[in-house]
């Protein structure tokens, strides 16, 4: 069975690029009927909270990114524990006792040697006793031990990958104060729970060659990696900096609807052009990881507003009904009223302003120029309850009184009626408006 994850630090609120990581597991998962996993990788007590895990579960929600099943790291600490006497007695792990100062150092030395700067394994040569004398001072992180061959996959965006063990640093994967490093975690889970593909950003590219190692070490079989690229802005520009400012639920307060970010994110940097999709089977039904490339994918903010207005505007009437009767929309004219809203708004908050002028009228918005003209016109206005044909009896009455004809005569009209120069077809509108104000 296909099993996926998704696998969020609980140390922030997920944003656009997490997104595409989380869907694209999604998709993955229940394109193939399988289960699709909810990882909080939360084993720095510091930086994870709950508020940020109720925050993901939220905007996952939000989305429609059902769950089968959700993890904590943190719940887990026996197992990495269990893994790492594991790797210590397969002579894979090995403690380490340089500061981050000697580190840095280490590192500057290699570059300026004009060598890559990868961890020289200096600690692997301390005897016993030097390591006692070590372990009085300061507590030991421990790293596993890569063996130095080239270690490949056949990634499912970027083809076959190949990385020399050799021009990587031996992972950390217990810290000096004894948390456990993301990589070794992530590796036990993703053995336990029988992952059969990782999608990932390409920021992980070096990580799951190291992760293979361990896999295999700790007796696992190897999930099927894909990287997706990163997402950059509009210009290419890099994105990291600015992806708080794209959290989903500032996103979701904007009124972006799910559908919208959804079909946008499920095609973004795909060969296949973005189509608004109506359903999520739809969405899982279109979607192809082999159509993704390695470039970076750009994104624009912008192009979720468009998105938006298009998704409100496909809602059928049976998904609206219960909010129109919310709004107060009476059941008899709320069809009619969802088929001219539904057109214009960019959000569903814009159909409450919509109502709102049905139900009070709006104020007039008359040019000095046209104030005779719309003052005739008022005359002219035949009584409430209007119809399908009113605005046309009321603007050939007016024509005939006025001479006046084309955008000349209508645009003074709907702006006295609506208060606005935009919006619906004026014959469908007018047997809407409850009340008017002219
Ligand atoms: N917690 C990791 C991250 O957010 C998970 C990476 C992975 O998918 O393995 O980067």
């Amino acid at each position: 069975m296909t099993v996926t994850r998704f696998a969020p630090s609980p140390t922030g609120f997920l944003h656009v690029g997490n997104l595409r990581t989380a869907l694209f597991n999604y998709l993955i998962a229940r394109k193939q009927g399988g289960q699709f996993i909810l990882r909080l990788d939360d084993t720095d007590p510091e930086r994870s909270t709950q508020e940020y895990a109720d925050g993901i579960q939220e905007d996952l929600e939000w989305l429609g990114l059902t769950w089968d099943r959700m993890e904590r790291q943190s719940e887990r600490l026996d197992r990495y524990n269990a893994a790492a006497d594991e790797l210590r007695a397969a002579g894979r792990f090995y403690e380490c006792f340089e500061t981050p100062v000697e580190l840095d150092l280490k590192r500057k030395k290699q570059l300026n040697m004009g060598k890559p700067p990868v961890y020289d394994r200096a600690a692997l040569a301390l005897s016993e006793a030097e390591k006692d004398a070590l372990r009085a001072e300061r507590s030991g992180h421990w790293r596993f031990k890569l063996d130095q061959e080239r270690i490949e996959w056949k990634d499912g965006i970027l083809g076959d990958l190949s990385i020399d063990a050799a021009s990587v640093s031996d992972p950390v994967l217990i810290r000096g104060d004894g948390q456990f490093l993301y990589t070794l975690a992530s590796v036990c889970d993703d053995v336990d729970f029988g992952i059969t593909h990782v999608v990932r950003g390409s920021d992980h590219v070096t990580n799951t060659a190291t992760q293979i190692q361990i896999i295999e070490a700790l007796g696992g079989s190897v999930p099927a990696f894909a990287h997706h690229s990163l997402l950059t802005g509009p210009q290419g520009e890099a994105l990291s900096k600015r992806l708080g400012t794209l959290a989903l639920r500032d996103l979701r307060a904007q009124g972006i609807e799910p559908m919208a970010l959804l079909s946008l994110m499920a095609r973004l940097g795909a060969n296949e052009p973005v189509e608004l999709r109506s359903s999520m089977e739809e969405l899982i039904e279109g979607f192809d990881l082999s159509q993704f490339g390695s470039a970076p994918t750009k994104f624009d903010v912008a192009d979720l507003g468009p998105m938006t207005a298009k998704a409100v505007a496909a809602l059928p009437y049976g998904e609206m009904e219960q909010s129109l009767a919310e709004l107060g929309v009476p059941s008899d004219i709320a069809p009619a009223f969802w088929e001219v809203a539904r057109e214009n708004v960019a959000t569903r908050a814009g159909i409450a302003d919509w109502w709102a002028l049905c139900r009070d009228g709006a104020a007039p918005l008359v040019d000095a120029e046209d104030a005779d003209f719309v003052a005739t016109a008022k005359d002219l206005l035949p009584a409430q309850p209007w119809d399908g044909d009113s605005w046309k009896s009321w603007t050939t009455a007016v024509k005939e009184a006025t001479g006046r004809k084309g955008r000349g005569l209508f645009m003074p009209l709907r702006k006295a009626l609506t208060g606005m120069e935009h919006g619906p077809d004026m014959s469908k509108l007018m047997p809407l408006l409850q009340k008017h104000r002219l």
